[in-house]
């Protein structure tokens, strides 16, 4: 085994250690309450998963996108929203990684890295998610300043974060109006208001809130580029990243589905024998079983094509497609094989189900998905 591979290895086994000691233990009762995993998060810390993506010369782990999907697969196996604190983060840092200037990059990484300055993207408004180049909220600048009016909305980590990657519009009137888009690496301070914490369905634990900001004022070097009116591209470029990790958390909470679908078919008897003997079950165990497979299939390839430096818009986009639907389908199959004990908040299948439908709407839906594979195709294969 290579030492790269030993390494993975090595840290896929503290991973699962720490998600058997010090995360299940705890995710029921958190989740329930929806209270912040606060001690969970310090330790996710002095693991450095806050630095997954970022490069070892930037202070992070710099693991490959292959690795990091599998560690995100295998955290959503066991809490979803766990794997939400740092996605979402590290979508804001691939973004100054891949588009940010050297300045930037040496100024903010590492601080991404340890979690001394951890969040998210600041994207969607109140009138603005699909269709981001509607958003409203302006920054203008002021000699060594931009100062920012506006509102975004269902911004995740952005209670308990102190920084987000802010879309916001710097030229209004700009034809076509992504020229008219930038993007803000943004301190909390001043004039940068949460409004309120969402109540969610699922995906409970973690913060995902309303913003407003009333006069403020970012500093223009914080302009992610050093250049006005490139924001949109530069959040879509992290999109991608952002898409193959939903995909894997779609991977991880099918997976865990069928983990306790598969578990309880044997224990639970009906008509003298386990229900897993029965042909009603076994075709649901098979379909999720193969569900899962090649969700995970799926998943590997598109991040192998990003660690190539392939585009992979279409990949990642089938990945987060089918793995998002395989998480839903099987939750509710996990569901149905536990009968009335599924729709108990006892057993962690209730779970599954209220975390699923997030990832068929989060980083571009499932709807979108599907036409921004329809589109590459027709790219990929003129006549
Ligand atoms: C729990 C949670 C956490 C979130 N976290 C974040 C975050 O951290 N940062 C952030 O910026 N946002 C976040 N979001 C917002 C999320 O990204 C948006 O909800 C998503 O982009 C969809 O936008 P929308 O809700 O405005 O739906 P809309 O854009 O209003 O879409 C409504 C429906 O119309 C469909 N639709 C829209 N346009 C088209 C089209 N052209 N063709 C076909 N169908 C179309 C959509 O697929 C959908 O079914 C979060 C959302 C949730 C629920």
């Amino acid at each position: 085994m290579n030492h790269e591979l030993q390494q993975d290895e090595a840290i896929l086994d503290a991973i699962d250690r720490f998600l058997r000691v010090e995360v299940r233990p705890h995710v029921k009762r958190l989740e329930h309450a929806d209270e912040y995993p606060s001690a969970i998060v310090e330790r996710m810390k002095e693991m450095g998963l806050f630095g997954c993506i970022i490069p070892v010369e930037y202070g992070g782990l710099g693991l490959s996108a292959a690795t990091y999907a599998a560690v995100v697969a295998r955290i959503a196996s066991v809490w979803m929203s766990l794997s939400g604190i740092i996605n979402s983060h590290l979508i804001m840092a691939a973004a100054v990684l891949r588009s940010g200037t050297e300045e930037q990059k040496r100024a903010f990484l590492p601080r991404f890295a340890t979690g001394e300055l951890r969040g998210g993207i600041g994207l969607t408004e109140p009138d603005a998610g699909t269709d981001l180049q509607a958003i409203r909220t302006r920054a203008v600048r002021d000699g060594e300043h931009y100062v920012v009016n506006g509102s975004k909305t269902w911004i995740t980590n952005s209670g308990q974060g102190n920084c987000i990657a802010l879309l916001v519009k710097t030229d209004p009137a700009a034809e076509p109006r992504h020229r008219g888009m930038s993007l803000f690496i943004a301190e909390k301070g001043p004039g940068f208001v949460v409004s309120r914490k969402l109540e969610k369905l699922g995906y409970r634990g973690i913060d995902t809130c309303e913003l407003r900001f009333d006069d403020y004022r970012v500093p223009a070097s914080r302009l992610v580029g050093g250049v006005e009116g490139s924001g949109l591209q530069q959040v879509l470029a992290g999109l991608e990243l952002g898409r193959i990790n939903v995909a894997a958390r779609g991977l991880g909470v099918a997976t865990a589905a069928l983990h306790d679908a598969v578990a309880y078919a044997q224990q639970r008897k009906t008509f003298g024998k386990p229900i897993c003997e029965h042909q009603a079950i076994q075709l649901k165990l098979g379909e999720m079983a193969t569900r899962v497979e090649a969700a995970r299939l799926l998943v590997q390839s598109a991040a192998r094509a990003y660690d190539g430096g392939e585009r992979c818009d279409m990949e990642a986009g089938m990945a987060k497609y089918f793995a998002t639907e395989a998480a839903m389908d099987n939750a509710l199959e996990c569901m149905r094989i536990h009968g009335a004990y599924g729709y108990s908040p006892e057993f962690d299948v209730e779970r599954y189900y209220r975390d699923a439908p997030l990832l068929l709407i989060g980083e571009g839906t499932n709807e979108m998905q599907r036409i921004i594979i329809a589109r590459q195709l027709v790219q990929r294969h003129p006549v």
